[in-house]
Formats: C-alpha cells, structure tokens, sequence
C-alpha cells in the first residue's frame, strides 16, 4: 500500500485501538506510521521483566529544570514502540471516577460525560468477540500488597473487589491488562490487524509534519534530518503520538501559537494559541521503608524467578509491581490521592516502597518545539507544585502511608527504619524525590473555547480532515491510571471518526 486513506500517526494505546476498530467497522485504508519498532514478546510479555526492560523500549525525554523541585529535570519516559506507552507499562486498568468524565462534558465536551463514554470501555475490554483489551484479576499478589491492604481496612478504607479509583476511602486490588500471566497491550491486536489487506503498520517512520494543502491536511511528511518522503491520504490524518508528541507535531505542522511558530521561522497555517498549554500530570513522591524480613529488590533473585516464569509461567515475574492501592481524600465521589504499593522496588535491596500520588493537580504546563532544533525533543515543562496546594497534598499522602504502615497488619515484616522522607522534611523531600507517576495529558485539549484545540469531535479546529486522538486531548486529567482513558477515547473516537468516512 503506497498511500493510504487514513494515516494514523503513532501506533501507541489510542492509535492502535482506532486502527482495529476503523479496520472493523469501516471501509478505510489504513495505514498506521510509528516512529518504535515492533512490540518483542520475548521482553515485554513478563509483566515484571517488561517493567525492569522498558528503557529500551521508551522515549528518553525529561521535563526542563523544574523550580519548584530544585531545578531539578525529571525524566519522563514513554513508550516507543508498536503499542506505545501501553507496552510499558505497568498493565493497571483502572479507568477512575465517573464524576471525573462528567465533569469534561460540563466544560464544553458534549457528548463525552460518563454515560456516553461506558459503552465504548466496555466494548474494549468486556464483550468477547470485540474486545481488545482483556482487563482480569492479578495472578501474582505479594503477600506485602495483602498485608496492606488489611492494614488499609484497619485505617479505615473500604475495601473493594477491582480497585478503579471511582471512590474516595476504598482500597484493593487492581485489576490489569492481561491475559494469564502476560501483559496485553494494544500491540496484541496486530495479529488480528495484519489479516486484513486494508491495514499496514510501518515502524521505525518517524512522522515530522502533516502535509497541509491550503486549511486540508493531505499527508504527512517522514524522516530525518537527512532524507524525508511524503506519503499521501485522501481522507485525512489522525495524530495519535501521545501528549508529548502530538503538540510538538502539530506546531512543526505551522498549527500552533503564531509567535511561538513565528520564533522558529515556521509558517503560521493556523494560530491555534492552545497547541501544547494545559499540561498535566500525576506527581507523588515515594516513601521507602528497610524490612527485616523482606528483600524484593535483591538481585540474586532474579535468576530462579525468571526460570520460574519461564517454566511454569507464574510467580513474581507475574507482579505488575503495583499491585494494589487505595484512594482517598477530596470529595467521596473523586479522590485527591492515590496510595500505590510498589513491593517490587529496586531502589533498596531490602526495602518496600509506597507512592504518594496528587490526582487533580492544579499546576498546569507546557509543551513547544525547540524553535533552535524542530527535529529534537520537545520542551516539556510542566511546571510541577507551582500551583498552591498541590505540594501540601502529596505530604498528606505521605502521612497516610505512614499511617497505614503503622498498623498491626504490617507488622510482621519488621518495617523499622523509614529509607525516604526519613529525616527530610516536608517541601525539601519533595524538591529532591517528587517525580512524574507517568500520565501526562492534556496538550491538545478537547473544548468549545478559544484555546481548544480539537473540538468534541476530536477535529483539529481550523483544519480539515485532521483530527487528535491520544490523552493530549483530555481537558483534565482524571483520577485514573490513564492507559483506560487512552482506551476510551480511541473507542469513542472511531465511532465519531466512522460517521465522517461513512463515503469511504
Ligand atoms: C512507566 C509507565 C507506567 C504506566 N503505568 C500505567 C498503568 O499501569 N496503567 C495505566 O492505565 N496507565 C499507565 N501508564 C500511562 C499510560 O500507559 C499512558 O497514559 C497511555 O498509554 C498513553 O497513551 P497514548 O495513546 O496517549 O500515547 P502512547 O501510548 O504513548 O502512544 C504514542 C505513540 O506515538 C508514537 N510517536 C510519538 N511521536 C511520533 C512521531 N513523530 N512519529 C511516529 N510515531 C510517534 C510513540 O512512539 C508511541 O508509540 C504508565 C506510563 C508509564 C510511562
């Protein structure tokens, strides 16, 4: 297939479940462009392994000095490969309040409140036969992540069958991306994908710009700094690069801020002020605590526990690592805080770690090409605890966790001496230890306003035939573990995207 109908940009967790579902339920030709290689089984598929492996498998981009974290940059890693960030990472699905989606439909998103959205996640992980994302219980727990969680009842949480995030004081278990005991990520639907003569994924094609002819978007254009090619789509191009990349593609496309395109001596098409603003994170900070009876970040280990996984496919090579959890905080219908267990730390040999995590941040920031060089990373500043309020939560957290520890169901594995705050206080630990908990969204927000940069139905405004579906349209980032929020709106987004190639 020379030139396609649909060109998809990037064949991460939106983009490939677009692609099956406009393959399934369409007459398109598509054709899906990923700047990563394909997705190796042999690495990733190990849900432990694949979380140890993914640097291989990840974008090294960091965040600019942050100011309020020290000057500090933070390295924020996503996946690059076929099946994107969802090939890395930690397989919890949990799609997060309800309230949460409905409050985007009262910012001008009609047609997205939580009602709207549920079909479309139920017909990605649920319904057999159509399903792309098997979402089942874990089949590793630690007996650390049990532990806490009879110590979070004993501090008074809820606990709950499938931890998702939709309430306030519940704790559990999280349910994951997986089958048996090996991750699923979008990259598994290709089997089904490459039977069809109407689909062709290319990798290692790095896509630099939409082709734009007149206010149409007729192609892309890939490569390097040495050659480029231009392919060609007759119905259009669906940017799904991911929060970091889709802004930075479109700016580069002269779709963007006029003086920021200005600055790098790009053509301004369309002055789209709201390219790459409002982004968001999750931001936590951990608390490591040494154990006299347990040692999970020992290396020897390793050797018997892959053997093991190998063999008979089970034990801790199992663990998504963050196995459980509980929220709390804010109002009962969208908590403020996340409490995630990370047993399987590697920061201590004999140590557990918990993770305090800000749901709702208030601080916003930015992502822009570098107008000195438009083919190397983004700038990416998303201005971490500027906003007041947002550093005084995730310390709350970390009291919790303390909390929790505390409780006579932990007691039993002797945790003694705390590793991290330990003796640091307050704003100081988090300036050293504050760290992206990996959900950047957000960049190329969904809206009815001027500062939108698609509208509800995902189209780039003041552009045709061009359309955003990835987390950089999420208006604000919900209390979610926000791979089942890529999920939901790559499904919503081919039910939409159906209704405009319904000639093809
Ligand atoms: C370490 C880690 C752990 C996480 N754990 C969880 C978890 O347990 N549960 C959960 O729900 N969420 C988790 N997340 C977050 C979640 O996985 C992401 O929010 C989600 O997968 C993002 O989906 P996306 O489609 O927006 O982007 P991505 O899945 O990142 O897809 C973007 C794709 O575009 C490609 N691309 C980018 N630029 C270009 C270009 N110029 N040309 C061509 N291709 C390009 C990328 O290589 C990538 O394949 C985690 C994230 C990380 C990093």
């Amino acid at each position: 297939m020379q030139d396609a109908e649909i060109i998809i940009v990037g064949a991460g967790t939106a983009g490939l479940v677009l692609a099956n579902r406009l393959i399934q339920d369409t007459n398109a030709r598509v054709l899906l462009l990923e700047a990563g290689p394909q997705y190796p089984k042999w690495a990733l598929d190990a849900p432990l392994a694949g979380l140890r492996l993914r640097k291989a498998w990840s974008w090294t981009t960091q965040t600019v000095p942050q100011k309020e974290l020290g000057g500090r940059t933070v390295p924020i890693p996503m996946g690059r490969l076929a099946g994107g960030t969802s090939s890395v990472n930690a397989m919890i699905a949990a799609i997060g309040p309800t309230a949460d989606f409905d409050a985007w439909a009262k910012v001008g998103c009609t047609g997205w409140e939580w009602e709207e959205l549920q079909p479309f996640w139920e017909k990605a992980t649920l319904s057999k036969p159509q399903r792309i994302m098997p979402v089942n219980p874990p089949t590793f727990v630690s007996d650390f992540s049990h532990a806490f969680l009879e110590g979070c009842q004993q501090e008074g949480f809820q606990k709950v069958e499938s931890l998702t995030g939709s309430q306030s004081e519940t704790c559990g278990l999280f349910d994951l991306f997986q089958e048996g005991s090996k991750r699923i990520s979008t990259a598994h639907a290709l089997e089904r994908l490459r039977l069809s003569n109407r689909f062709q994924i290319r990798t290692g094609q790095n896509v630099l710009r939409i082709l734009l002819e007149g206010e149409k978007a007729v192609g892309v254009e890939i490569g390097g700094s040495r050659s480029k090619n231009i392919i060609r789509a007759s119905h259009g191009v669906v940017v799904s690069a991911g929060a970091l990349f889709s802004p930075q593609i479109l700016q580069r496309s002269g779709i963007g801020p006029a003086r920021l395109l200005s600055s790098a001596r790009l053509k301004v098409h369309v002055d789209l002020p709201g390219v790459g603003l409002n982004l968001q994170d999750h931001l936590g900070a951990p608390v490591v605590i040494q154990s006299t009876t347990l040692s999970p970040g020992r290396k020897s280990r390793w050797i018997s526990a892959a053997l093991r996984y190998l063999f008979f496919g089970d034990g801790v090579m199992a663990s998504n690592c963050c196995e459980a959890g509980c929220f709390f905080g804010g109002p009962r219908n969208s908590p403020d805080l996340e409490i995630l267990t990370l047993f399987q730390t590697n920061r201590h040999p004999h140590a557990v770690e918990l993770a305090s995590i800000l749901m709702h941040p208030q601080s916003k920031g930015t992502v822009a090409i570098d107008p000195r060089n438009l083919l190397g990373p983004p700038i990416i500043d998303p201005q971490y605890l500027t906003a007041s309020g947002d550093a005084d939560l995730i310390l709350k957290g970390v009291e919790r966790i303390r909390a929790i520890v505390n409780r006579p169901a932990l007691r039993q594995f002797g945790l003694t001496t705390e590793i991290l705050p330990g003796a640091m206080e307050g704003k100081d630990f988090l300036r050293v230890h504050a760290s992206t908990y990996h959900h950047p969204v957000g960049t190329c927000r969904m809206g009815s306003d001027d500062l939108a940069v698609v509208d509800p139905g995902l189209k780039v405004r003041g552009v045709s035939n061009l359309w955003v579906v990835d987390n950089s349209i999420i208006p604000a980032v919900p209390a979610a573990h926000t791979a089942a929020t890529a999920i939901v709106i790559a499904e919503k987004a081919a039910d939409l995207l159906k209704k405009d190639l319904s000639s093809v």
